[in-house]
C-alpha cells in the first residue's frame, strides 16, 4: 500500500510554526528527536557539539522514506515508457500534487506544506533516484515558482496562485530566449506600457514544463532605455491569447520533461499582473537561480545515486574468471572512489541548503555544489555503463538513461563554466 505523503506531510510537517522555524533559523542542522535527546548544539565540558550535516529530523527522514516509496511504487513503472514516448505520464504530475510535493514551503493558509526548503532539497533528491525528469518538474515548482510568488507577489496575487500551485497547477519559469542563454539579461522580449496593461512581445526558449503549465512567470523588458534594469517579471496565465507554446525539443535526456519555446505575440496583461515590483525582475531571477541551483545540485546527487545503487546488485552477481566483478580489486577502488564522490557531492548540496536556510551567505557554495554534483553525476553513470560492460550500454537496464540524463546538470540553470566564474569572482571578493 503506498503511504501517501499528503497525509504524511499533513500530519508532519503542518505544525506549530514556532517549533519548526525557531529551530531551522538558528541552526545549520536540526532535529527534533537529536534536539531532545541529543541536543543538537550542545556545551560538554565548554566544548560545542555540532550536529554532523546528515542528522535529520524525524520528519526529513520520514519525508525521505515516503517520498522514496512513492518513487519506487508510482513512478518507476513509468519510467522506460515516459523516456521513450518523451511525455510525463498524468498519473505522476497527479500524484506529485496528491503527495503535497508541489508546494512543499508553501504556507498552510494557502493550500501548502508549509515545510521548509531543505524538505525540498530532500524530495528532489529522492525523486531523482529514480527518474531527473519528474524530480525536475518538483525542483522548478518549489525552489523557483512558489518561491518567486511567496517573496515577492502580492497579497492577492499569493490568494490567487499559491492554492493552485500547492494542489493542481504547474508553473513554468521563462527567463531564457534563442540570443539570451548563458546572458540571460541581454533577453529582448519586451513589455509595453499602456494605460493600465502592458503588451509582452518576444519569443522564449527551453521553457521546462510549458507544455503542461497553467501560469507563466515571465521575464520581459518594460523599458529597453534602463537596459537589465528594466527587466520585470509578469505573470501571464496559459490561455492567455497571443501566448502560444512552441516546438518541444526532442533532447538527449530528460525526455519526460517538455521543454519547449513559448511565443508571446501581442500578450495583453493587466499591469497588476506584476510580480514584485517594476524593473526589479533581474534581481528576482538572479536570487532564485542562486537558490534553485541547490535544487540542481541535488537532482544530480539524487541521479548519480539511483545509477549507482542500480548498478552495485549486478556486481555482485556477475561472475567473470571465477570471481563476482565487484571482488576484483581494480573495480572496488573505483567503486570506492565514485562512492566517495556522490558523497561529497551530498555534503556540498546539503551545507549550501543549510547555509541558506540560516540566512547566511549560501552563492559560492550553491555554485560549487550544482557544478560538482553535475560532475559526479557525469562521471558515476558514465562508470556505472563500464562496469556492467555490455549490458550497461543497452535498454535493458536503466543505467543508459542516467548517464543521457546526466548531461543536463551541467547546462540549466547556469552552464558549469558560469558557476566557476562565479566562484572565482566570489574568491577575487575575499569570500
Ligand atoms: C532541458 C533544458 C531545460 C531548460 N529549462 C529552462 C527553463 O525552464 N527556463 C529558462 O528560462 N531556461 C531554461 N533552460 C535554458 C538554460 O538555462 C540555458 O540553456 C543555459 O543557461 C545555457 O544557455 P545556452 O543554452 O544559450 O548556452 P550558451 O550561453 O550559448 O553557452 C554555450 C557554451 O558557452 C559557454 N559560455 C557562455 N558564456 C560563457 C562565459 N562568460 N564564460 C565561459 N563560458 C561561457 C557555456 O558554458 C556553454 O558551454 C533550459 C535548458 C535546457 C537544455
Amino acid at each position: 500500500m503506498v503511504t501517501r505523503v499528503s497525509q504524511t506531510l499533513g500530519k508532519i510537517f503542518v505544525r506549530p510554526r514556532r517549533w519548526f522555524l525557531g529551530l531551522s533559523k538558528i541552526r545549520p542542522c536540526f532535529s527534533k528527536s537529536y534536539h531532545s535527546a541529543n541536543a543538537l548544539e550542545s556545551r560538554t565540558a565548554g566544548r560545542t557539539l555540532y550536529a554532523p550535516l546528515q542528522t535529520f529530523t524525524e520528519e526529513e527522514i520520514m519525508l525521505k522514506d515516503t517520498v522514496a516509496k512513492f518513487a519506487q511504487e508510482q513512478i518507476a513503472p513509468l519510467v522506460r515508457q515516459m523516456d521513450e514516448q518523451s511525455h510525463m505520464d498524468e498519473s505522476v504530475i497527479r500524484g506529485l500534487f496528491e503527495q503535497g510535493l508541489m508546494g512543499i514551503e508553501i504556507e498552510e493558509q494557502y493550500g501548502g506544506s508549509e515545510s521548509n526548503f531543505f524538505a525540498s532539497i530532500l524530495a528532489i533528491e529522492e525523486l531523482a533516484k529514480v527518474d531527473a525528469s519528474v524530480s525536475v518538474l518538483c525542483d522548478i515548482q518549489n525552489t523557483l515558482i512558489n518561491t518567486l510568488l511567496r517573496k515577492f507577489g502580492s497579497e492577492q496575487q499569493k490568494r490567487k496562485y499559491l492554492p493552485q500551485l500547492a494542489k493542481d497547477m504547474v508553473g513554468s519559469f521563462c527567463l531564457s530566449e534563442p540570443e539570451a542563454g548563458s546572458d540571460a539579461f541581454s533577453l529582448r522580449t519586451c513589455a509595453e506600457k499602456h494605460e493600465d496593461y502592458y503588451i509582452i512581445n518576444g519569443s522564449k526558449m527551453w521553457i521546462s514544463n510549458a507544455d503542461y503549465a497553467g501560469v507563466f512567470l515571465v521575464m520581459a523588458n518594460a523599458n529597453q532605455a534602463a537596459s537589465y534594469r528594466g527587466i520585470t517579471c509578469f505573470i501571464v496565465d496559459q490561455g492567455t491569447e497571443g501566448l502560444q507554446i512552441g516546438k518541444k525539443e526532442d533532447k538527449l535526456g530528460i525526455r519526460a520533461s517538455s521543454t519547449c519555446a513559448v511565443n508571446f505575440d501581442n500578450v495583453k496583461v493587466p499591469e497588476s499582473n506584476i510580480l514584485g515590483q517594476l524593473g526589479q525582475g533581474y534581481k528576482y531571477a538572479i536570487g532564485m537561480l542562486n537558490e534553485g541551483r541547490i535544487g540542481i545540485a541535488a537532482q544530480m546527487v539524487g541521479l548519480a545515486q539511483g545509477c549507482f545503487d542500480n548498478t552495485i546488485p549486478y556486481l555482485k552477481q556477475r561472475v567473470q574468471f571465477g570471481k563476482r566483478i565487484f571482488d576484483f580489486q581494480g573495480m572496488q577502488h573505483q567503486i570506492s572512489q565514485v562512492a566517495t564522490q556522490i558523497e561529497a557531492a551530498r555534503l556540498l548540496t546539503y551545507n549550501a541548503a543549510r547555509l541558506k536556510e540560516t540566512g547566511k551567505p549560501f552563492v559560492k557554495e550553491a555554485c560549487m555544489a550544482k557544478y560538482y554534483s553535475s560532475e559526479v553525476a557525469a562521471l558515476a553513470s558514465s562508470k556505472c555503463i563500464e562496469w556492467m560492460g555490455g549490458v550497461g550500454y543497452t535498454k535493458d537496464y536503466p543505467i543508459e538513461k542516467y548517464y543521457r540524463d546526466s548531461k543536463i546538470g551541467s547546462i540549466y540553470e547556469g552552464t558549469s563554466n558560469i558557476q566557476l566564474n562565479t566562484i572565482a569572482k566570489l574568491i577575487d571578493q575575499g569570500f
